[in-house]
């Protein structure tokens, strides 16, 4: 989800929603049928695009739906017009979407139970109060036409008497809860202590973030064992009850054809209502899975944060990560090598979320007014920071670093960290070469991109890329260095026993 808005400075809210017993059932009655409601509109929408209807009368003739819709059907007369104009709004999002994103695939209809939420645009006055009969900890309340009773508990960031942008609805399972998208006003941070920081990501520390004095700290990953175990544990049970199952005769096994992977799969389905322990135990796996991510995006919260309230400028590596964690696999006639361990490298490194990471910062560093800056990731673990000798030779261990030539030494991740933080500071020299006064109005155009900034990145990329003018190795097949020094860092040693 996203949580900002650079532009507006909008920022969501949310908050854990509740309602009462019967209410869950008709939450759960209402989604099903806004489902049915966006499928309609999504098939409709379709057809007319295929007829050549232009944008604005598709929405004129959708309108006109959803006004006879209101009018005629029971169920949609009891609900308040705004949830089916968010539907249309969300359906009309989807196209403008396809239009505009090119990876972005047509709209499709969703299984009514895939449909999640509701979505309220412009919301009355009417539709959030406060609960007056408890003032110390406020409490909120929900009221929209046909919607059951919904409380939450209010906080200070919720000022009710300001209107919120968008009311969101979320179901998952059976946890509600309630988006807010507000107005924000980010509060001003104090002066930095220190000017910029060098950030590695790395496999075995998430991060390792170095300061111009050459202190560097480390953030290891979360540690989610407990989860796993009882994920395993819930997998385990699921497995069981299917194989019950199957032996029971209540279910059966079909082949699938798997358009992602392109081959076939088999898949489980029931005969009838599947047995309670398997449901059970499925919600059971849900719920452990959202927690854990709740968990680890909270994690990244909190040291994004710190990272940007202690530094003025922030560089972190620019690395692809479609690019790292391409399949070794190769082709039938060109097999590559090490593919089980690339693969098994891969997912340690996507259970990272660099991407994420590396958003959040930089969004932080905007709303904040720090510098956010991406630098070339090329040899930063091989290059000797003070003499520049670049060499694989100088990691003789995983977690070691050694300059060949003049012997400066140190933990691995840090001097990487040292690489970065110098590539940073030369692009910021080189950006406020290249811009003569940093705050002329031009920088304010909305949607374009400061000039400057593409520029002394391409030069900053041009001179990290090769001091001695060495070709990029090629990546099909066989490991490059860095993933060879990546994946040392997550075997375990094998000289020590
Ligand atoms: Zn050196």
């Amino acid at each position: 989800m996203k949580s900002h808005d650079k532009e507006a400075n909008l920022t969501t809210l949310q908050y854990r929603l509740y309602t009462n017993r019967a209410g869950y059932t008709e939450i759960d009655r209402i989604m099903r049928l806004c489902g049915q409601a966006h499928n309609d509109m999504i098939r409709r929408y379709h057809y007319l695009q295929d007829k050549g209807v232009s944008p604005t009368k598709i929405r004129r003739v959708l309108n006109e739906d959803n006004t006879y819709l209101k009018n005629h059907n029971q169920e949609w007369s009891d609900l308040a017009r705004p949830i089916l104009t968010g539907i249309q709004f969300r359906t009309e999002r989807a196209f403008k979407r396809e239009e505009e994103v090119e990876e972005a695939g047509a709209p499709k209809t969703k299984s009514p139970h895939q449909f999640q939420t509701l979505e309220i645009n412009e919301p009355s006055k009417n539709h959030l109060k406060r609960r007056e009969s408890d003032t110390k900890n406020p409490k909120g309340e929900v009221h929209i036409k046909g919607l059951p009773h919904l409380w939450f508990d209010a906080d200070d960031r919720l000022d009710f008497a300001t209107q919120p942008r968008v009311i969101r609805i979320t179901r998952q399972g059976r946890i509600l809860t309630l988006c807010l998208v507000v107005e924000a006003k980010p509060t001003p941070l104090p002066p930095a202590p220190h000017t910029i920081a060098g950030i590695d990501p790395g496999v075995k520390n998430r991060l390792t973030v170095v300061n111009e004095k050459g202190e560097y700290y480390t953030i290891p990953p979360l540690d989610n064992s407990p989860t796993e175990e009882k994920k395993k544990e819930l997998q385990r049970t699921i497995q069981r009850c299917q194989d019950q199952a199957l032996h029971d005769d209540r279910a059966y096994t079909a082949l699938h054809w798997d358009k992602k992977r392109g081959k076939y799969r088999c898949r489980f389905h029931w005969y009838g209502r599947p047995s309670k322990k398997y449901l059970d135990a499925r919600a059971q796996l849900q719920n452990c899975e959202r927690k854990r991510q709740v968990r680890q995006s909270q994690h990244e919260h909190r040291f994004t944060t710190e990272i940007v309230r202690n530094h003025q400028t922030i560089a972190i590596e620019d690395t692809k990560l479609v690019n790292i964690t391409k399949s070794a696999k190769g082709t039938a006639k060109n097999p590559g090598k090490n593919v089980k361990a690339k693969s098994g490298l891969n997912r340690s490194i996507r259970e990272q979320r660099l991407g994420a990471i590396r958003d959040k910062l930089e969004y932080k560093a905007s709303w904040y007014g720090r510098e956010f800056i991406r630098v070339p990731a090329a040899y930063t673990s091989q290059t000797c920071p003070s003499c520049k000798f670049t060499s694989p030779e100088n990691r003789p261990s995983r977690d070691y670093f050694q300059c060949q030539s003049c012997r400066t030494n140190g933990p691995a991740d840090a001097i990487a960290g040292t690489n970065i933080l110098k590539n940073g500071q030369k692009a910021l020299q080189e950006k406020e070469i290249n811009t003569p006064s940093p705050r002329s109005p031009t920088k304010s155009r909305p949607g374009a991109k400061p000039p400057a900034k593409a520029t002394s990145q391409k030069l900053a990329r041009a001179r990290g890329l090769s001091p001695s003018g060495r070709k990029q190795q090629d990546k099909k097949g066989s490991l490059t260095q860095l993933e060879m020094l990546l994946l040392a860092e997550i075997s375990p040693p094998k000289a020590g026993n």
